[in-house]
């Protein structure tokens, strides 16, 4: 059963159990007023059909629940009772709840958005009984209130606000499907039969299997006139990609090449949810501004803003749809060799045309003088003309125009620069200067360190922001936190602004991606390195969890013992952990998690693991925050995972006597004689060279977390049964 501390949404995880499919999550921490945020409508079949409203206040979804419809026309009433506020998650969350579980039936994203609140901060609307919002979504768009009603506190309105935006009754009528994965919420409930019927369909229209390891490239377009007879897709002039989703792991190749889903995480999430577990698509990546035209320049706005914001607030600004205009595989199908015509059936089958994350829009058939006009006078990218029966990739036919008013082309560059590591050079200073008075080690055995140990060292520092802590005048001197790009630093040192959850306050990470840069941050006198448990651009995605031992005021044997214990239910539910010594006195437990699992996810495992260690052992291991409450037992720290939580990295020099190392241990290793002591930057590299990194698989693990979520269920019932 996850239950958390959280105030917040105490009452949503008393209303679960774990063996719900619905997300772990907790509040996010260390809001201001809210004053604005995401709102996402559930459609629910659950007892019965209704939807739920969900608007972000204070860093939780406060939740109304809507039996008898949204109201669409101004001065349209309808009930709408506020029930327990929902962890952010709950923004992309849309599965079939189980039978047996609180709220079990289907539910779909019916829409999302941003909501902004007119009367001031929300928190101080929900007291006062009264919100009054402004809307925008992918359906619903315009201004609503919510008014608490006298008696029953439950209760309250959504009133439809008068705001002059023109709506169209019929079509709202017919919006009946997802925003994510297109489907209403009765094909949510049958998704598997439906992924089944479309790959039968793709199979009986002749697509052959798909051979393994094949490689999907994207065909560029040449120029020319174009056959008699084509038909056209027009560029929309964002980015074209490739998006290719194998089970849950769902990759987005610009230009066909280099993966950018991390810049795009929506359509990742969103993809997610189609019932179908293996798709590749070609499209585009676009923005529509206010006025419905695609817009490359926000598109490129929204790159730049990525990489040093918070992603959060970036993807709620400016949201990215995909347009797709061909299907090259669908299930076991290769669907290439198929005719545009049929394989954009299969689409639209799969992705109707309607409001979303995802289109798919139909070929146009028209004259090709009457398609350049079309795409002059819209500024859109140009057109591609395909024959109707061709297979994928041939005789695409023309893109740019010749008519002089091509719109500007505008170069996103998703990349970082700078020059290439060849040319990266770093001047060591201050190399004889005593860092370690009582081991007569220096700065120059710090910065040698981190050369040798850098093919050990920077799988874990890639592409993930690193903390530096600087010790200019050695262990014993002053430290401080470096949040700034110091003045004289080289061109090519890449740095990134994101926004600490829990202060509020931008920060800078570096990236440190070679031996160059991992030599420039030892130059600078730093000696631990820490890593964030995210990676640049998908800043509320987890790879792993981290379970501290801290020891300080217990005994190693009993960290140890504790260790093996959780190293056994990891195994047991399916999460292979890796252990390593803290470098002082403790112990770290990290659990891969795979791409895409949320910081909530991975601190609610961490969390109910720690719990459960605690109420198997009661005598050896505490959970307890104030220290004197603690008494001689080993403190079980989750609090390392979170969004801008940071951990010392595997093989990182820690600031202490004997300059120790934190370092990756076999599962055999782990036992009473384990000496962390004895692991300094003495030994360490031989031990390296010798042993390997006992850690080394951690960030490829592709573990299923629903099993494990699934299985650790039935484990918290075991424990407390056997107590
Ligand atoms: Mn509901």
């Amino acid at each position: 059963m996850p239950r958390r501390e959280d105030r917040k949404l105490s009452t949503y995880f008393e209303k679960r159990t774990a063996s719900t499919n619905e997300p772990f999550g907790e509040a996010d921490a260390g809001h201001g007023p809210t004053l604005s945020g995401a709102f996402v409508v559930h459609q629910h079949d659950a007892t019965r059909m209704h939807f739920d409203l969900r608007l972000e206040i204070g860093g939780v979804l406060a939740s109304f629940a809507i039996p008898h419809g949204l109201g669409l026309e101004p001065l349209e009433k309808h009930l709408a009772v506020h029930t327990e506020d929902h962890p952010l998650e709950y923004l992309d969350f849309e599965e079939v709840i189980p039978e047996g579980n609180y709220g079990a039936g289907a539910m779909i994203v019916w829409d999302r958005g941003r909501v902004s609140y007119l009367e001031g901060p929300a928190e101080e609307g929900m007291q006062r009984g009264k919100l009054d919002l402004y809307l925008r979504g992918y359906k619903l768009v315009g201004r609503w209130a919510l008014v608490r009603l006298a008696g029953e506190p439950r209760n309250w309105l959504l009133i439809k606000k008068k705001d002059g935006i023109p709506r169209d009754k019929e079509r709202f009528a017919t919006l009946t499907r997802s925003i994510l994965s297109g489907l209403t919420v009765a094909e949510r409930a049958r998704g598997p039969d439906l992924a089944r019927a479309w790959e039968e369909d793709a199979a009986s229209r002749g697509a052959p299997l798909r051979e393994a390891g094949e490689r999907y490239t994207l065909p560029i377009p040449r120029e020319g006139k174009p056959a008699k007879g084509a038909v056209f897709d027009v560029a929309l002039g964002g980015v074209r990609a490739l998006l290719i989703k194998e089970g849950d792991r769902v990759d987005v190749l610009h230009e066909g090449e280099r993966d950018v889903s991390a810049f795009y995480t929506e359509l990742v999430r969103a993809a997610r949810t189609w019932p179908t577990s293996r798709v590749v698509l070609d499209g585009e990546i676009v923005i529509f501004d206010e006025a419905g035209q695609p817009s490359p320049t926000l598109l490129g706005r929204r790159v730049e803003r990525l990489r040093a914001e918070d992603a959060h607030a970036v993807l709620l600004d400016h949201p990215v749809q995909y347009a797709a205009t061909d299907l090259l595989a669908l299930g076991d199908r290769d669907t290439r060799p198929l005719p545009l015509l049929a394989r954009r059936d299969l689409l639209a089958g799969m992705l109707p045309d309607v409001p979303g994350v995802f289109r798919a829009p139909r070929p146009l058939v028209a004259k090709a003088a009457v398609m350049r006009e079309l795409v002059v006078a819209h500024h859109l990218g140009g057109a591609v003309a395909k024959p109707p029966d061709g297979p994928y990739g041939e005789g695409a036919g023309w893109t740019s125009f010749t008519a002089g008013d091509a719109s500007p082309r505008l170069v996103i560059d998703h990349a970082m620069e700078g020059p290439g590591p060849a040319l990266r050079k770093v001047a060591v200073t201050n190399r004889a200067k005593v860092f370690w008075p009582a081991d007569s080690l220096t700065k120059g055995d710090l910065v040698a360190y981190y050369a040798e140990m850098a093919p050990a060292i920077l799988p874990y520092l890639a592409d993930r922001p690193v903390i530096l802590v600087r010790y200019p005048d050695g262990i014993d001197g002053k430290s401080f936190f470096q949040w700034r790009t110091p003045p004289a630093a080289p061109s090519w040192l890449r740095t990134v602004v994101f926004v600490d959850r829990e202060d509020r306050k931008e920060k800078r990470g570096f990236l440190i991606d070679d031996v160059a840069a991992l030599t420039y941050v030892a130059n600078l006198a730093c000696i631990p390195i820490h890593i964030l448990g995210c990676r640049v651009g998908a800043w509320e995605v987890a790879d792993f969890f981290t379970v501290d031992f801290d020891v300080k005021q217990s005994t190693l044997a009993a960290a140890v013992s504790l260790a093996r214990r959780l190293m056994e239910w990891l195994a047991a539910i399916g999460l292979p952990g890796r252990v390593k010594t803290s470098g002082q006195s403790g112990l770290h437990v990290l659990a891969p998690l795979g791409p895409g699992q949320s910081f909530t996810t991975a601190r609610g495992l961490a969390d109910l693991l720690g719990r459960l260690l605690v109420r198997a052992f009661p005598e050896t291991a505490t959970m307890e925050r104030h220290v004197k409450s603690r008494g001689e037992r080993v403190f079980v720290d989750t609090g390392q995972t979170g969004p801008s939580r940071a951990i010392v990295a595997p093989w990182s020099v820690r600031a202490a006597p004997r300059a120790t190392v934190s370092t990756p241990i076999a599962l055999e290793e782990l036992e009473d004689a384990l000496d962390p002591g004895a692991f300094t930057i003495r030994t360490v590299p031989a031990r390296f060279r010798e042993r390997g990194d006992a850690m080394g698989d951690l960030l490829s693990a592709r573990p299923d977390v629903g099993v494990a979520i699934a299985r650790l269920d039935a484990l918290v019932k075991e424990v407390g049964e056997r107590r």
